[in-house]
């Protein structure tokens, strides 16, 4: 399976930024050892649009709504995002559950309407602190999963990213056991659910001192990188480790 090296950039750089950012990662992209894509803020979508227009290199955004255009203020559209070329919606992210409390009726929808368009959902997934400390991981990622793919098409394309809460941006990379024994435990979720295809990749705290232990890992299908990936040297040292 053709790995996929994934950079969430949250709440970070603006339109200047993200043009003089791709403007340099053109450049070394060819060293990646992968699909790339890119989910730049909202605001930066058409800067990533414009300066990766004829490259390789994919983009995304972090989140969008569940219908195409109406009275929704503050959100996205992934019919606009496809209309500027973008190819990946982020779905169900941690902080979107988090903070602005998406549940996983709301995450279905979104991953529903995404495949519809012919976008590819990449559905987030991880347990708290707690949960792991109370042996509720496997329970936790088994709801995540069924709930969240309830209206997913299987014979779309989808991608899983899992992502340990406790993991991302505290610098606490979960260890090669911990994620060769969870990576395994969604893949069986997947089977289970008919969504084998789908590739999984790892979030938390990737940098490039650990990418090229945990590419290795069975069933680690590629990463989805927050503060790595918002230098052009850090992020595509993680996307060509060995
Ligand atoms: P991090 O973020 O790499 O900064 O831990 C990962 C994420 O939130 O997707």
């Amino acid at each position: 399976m053709k790995k996929i090296f994934a950079a969430n950039w949250k709440l970070f750089k603006s339109p200047k930024e993200t043009r003089e950012f791709f403007t340099q990662f053109k450049e070394v992209a060819g060293k990646a050892k992968g699909e790339l894509v890119f989910f730049p803020s909202a605001i930066s979508l058409e800067a990533a649009s414009t300066t990766l227009q004829g490259s390789a290199v994919k983009f995304g955004a972090q989140n969008c709504y569940s219908h195409a255009q109406g009275a929704f203020t503050g959100e996205n559209s992934a019919q606009v995002l496809k209309d500027l070329g973008g190819t990946y919606v982020l779905i169900g992210h941690s902080e979107r559950r988090k903070i602005f409390g998406e549940n996983d009726t709301l995450i279905a929808d979104k991953v529903a309407y995404v495949q519809s368009l012919g976008l590819t959902p990449m559905l987030c997934i991880g347990e708290t602190l707690q949960e792991r400390e109370d042996l509720k991981t496997y329970k936790v990622l088994d709801e995540q999963l069924h709930y969240g793919l309830a209206k997913a098409d299987k014979t779309k394309p989808l991608v899983i990213a899992y992502e340990p809460v406790w993991a991302i941006g505290t610098g606490k990379v979960a260890t090669p056991s911990q994620v060769e024994e969870t990576h395994a435990d969604v893949y069986a979720i997947l089977t289970k659910l008919g969504f084998e295809e789908s590739p999984i990749l790892y979030g938390g705290s990737v940098k490039p001192d650990n990418a090229g232990g945990l590419i290795k890992i069975p069933h680690v299908d590629g990463f989805l990188v927050g503060g790595a990936s918002l230098e052009v040297k850090s992020f595509i040292d993680i996307a060509s480790a060995e």
